[in-house]
């Protein structure tokens, strides 16, 4: 039987961050995928993803938001990789009635107001000023724009390649190709059982992603409020004539609510693979759920050019009609799109944003190995017990 101080059950943004970090703090531990992480299959991939300080969805997310940029900065110098463009990020909406992402109000405004709070670099800027700045997006004059120059995107397959390279390289143990297909409490340490043996630890961070639902206990509790959400990410080609202000050093990260409903929105990233590579844009759908084994995969056709007339054509000016190419990602989401406040505690809104910082936050409060800690209180703290972890706030 297979021991381990932690396993971490899923290897994506999340997974992969815990274990680098476990690692990182002499943890003995053992990561287990059921595919070979990075992969297409779950929530983290796709080219890209948005990293922002000031997060509209909670205040409390700020701090490991600022925290992760810099993590990403040591897993780069450590690897060599290429993951973190700061280009900025620009977010958009009407003066006034900013629209609403994420459950949040005003998202622009409320976004500017943690910026402000939390001493956040960023510019505010009216219709024309943002316009004659970015000139990729039509803003109206009526428009306003928040600029976080430190924001930008993280490469996610990238980045969870590196960061389970590093976890590697210190000592964890990295299981691919395993089911885990339950995890089981027994007094002071954890059982998690896999299709090919049972495995025992003092802890168990779950972090699957969409498949979360499968391995948590209280399927009325907290799995039953999980919607699993089909997105679907489109490319398209570079207008060769505004190809300059497609580049990451001319472009920022975008996100505009063009209107007052939460699908009046749009976001998508500078062509980050040259030209040729074309533009990712996306919008975000939270009307149909699915589960994650149901999730169709297979790109709808006709939803990239509905996509660009609906939400691209006379704001979005550095694409052409010309569609290069979509991918599908579910969101895990909880009903009320935001997390119970109690595992929000726990963790990040955005694993690709925070994924690191919410292994830190996760780890055990334990010494390097071979120094144990004295007990709090004269107490133990209860060894064993199955974290949950992995389920993000959607996107963005
Ligand atoms: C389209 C889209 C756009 C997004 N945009 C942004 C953004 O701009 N900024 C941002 O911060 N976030 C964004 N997100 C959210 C972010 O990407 C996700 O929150 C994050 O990638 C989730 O990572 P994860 O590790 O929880 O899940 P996953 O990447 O799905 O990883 C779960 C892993 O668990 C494994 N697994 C599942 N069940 C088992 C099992 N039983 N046994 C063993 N292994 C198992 C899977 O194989 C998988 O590798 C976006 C998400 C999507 C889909």
């Amino acid at each position: 039987m297979g021991r381990a101080d932690v396993i971490v059950v899923g290897l994506g943004a999340v997974g992969s961050a815990t274990l680098l970090h476990l690692a990182r703090r002499g943890v003995r531990v053992i990561g287990i995928d059921r595919a070979d992480p990075p992969h297409e299959l779950g929530s983290t991939h796709g080219e890209s993803r948005v990293t922002r300080q000031a997060t509209a969805e909670g205040a409390a997310y700020v701090p490991l938001a600022v925290r992760s940029q810099e993590l990403w900065r040591e897993v780069e110098a450590e690897t060599g990789a290429d993951l973190f463009t700061a280009c900025g990020v620009l977010m958009a909406g009407a003066r006034g009635r900013t629209g609403t992402m994420h459950g949040v109000p005003d998202w622009v405004d409320e976004t500017a107001t943690l910026a402000h709070r939390f001493g956040i670099e960023h510019e505010v800027l009216d219709g024309p000023a943002a316009r004659r700045r970015f000139p990729m997006l039509a803003l109206g004059d009526d428009d306003v724009a928040y600029h976080e120059p430190g924001g930008g995107f993280v490469r996610p397959e990238a980045a969870v390649a590196a960061q389970l390279g590093l976890a590697r390289g210190l000592g964890a143990q990295v299981r691919t190709g395993e089911v885990v297909l339950g995890v089981r409490q027994h007094g002071d340490h954890v059982e998690v059982v896999t299709d090919r043996e049972t495995l025992v630890a003092e802890h168990a961070v779950l972090s699957a992603g969409p498949w979360i639902g499968d391995l948590l206990e209280d399927a009325a509790g907290t799995a039953g409020r999980l919607r699993v959400l089909r997105q679907e990410l489109h490319w398209f080609a570079v207008d060769p004539a505004r190809a300059a202000l497609a580049e990451p050093e001319a472009c920022p990260v975008f996100m505009w609510s063009f209107g007052p409903g939460e699908a009046d929105f749009f976001y998508g990233f500078p062509a980050l693979a040259g030209t040729e590579g074309g533009v990712k844009v996306a919008t975000e759908q939270f009307a149909t759920s699915t589960t994650i084994d149901a999730l169709d995969r297979t790109p709808d056709p006709e939803a990239a050019a509905s996509m660009y007339e609906t939400h691209l054509r006379g704001r979005l000016l550095t694409v052409t009609t010309h569609h290069l190419r979509s991918r599908v990602c579910a969101y895990t989401a909880t009903g009320g799109r935001r997390l119970p406040r109690r595992a929000a505690r726990r963790r990040g809104p955005h694993p690709a944003r925070v994924g690191l910082l919410r292994a830190r936050l996760q780890a055990l409060r334990r010494p390097r190995r071979g120094h144990r800690a004295p007990a709090r209180h004269g107490r133990r703290r209860p060894a064993a017990r199955a974290l949950h972890g992995g389920v993000g706030l959607p996107s963005t």
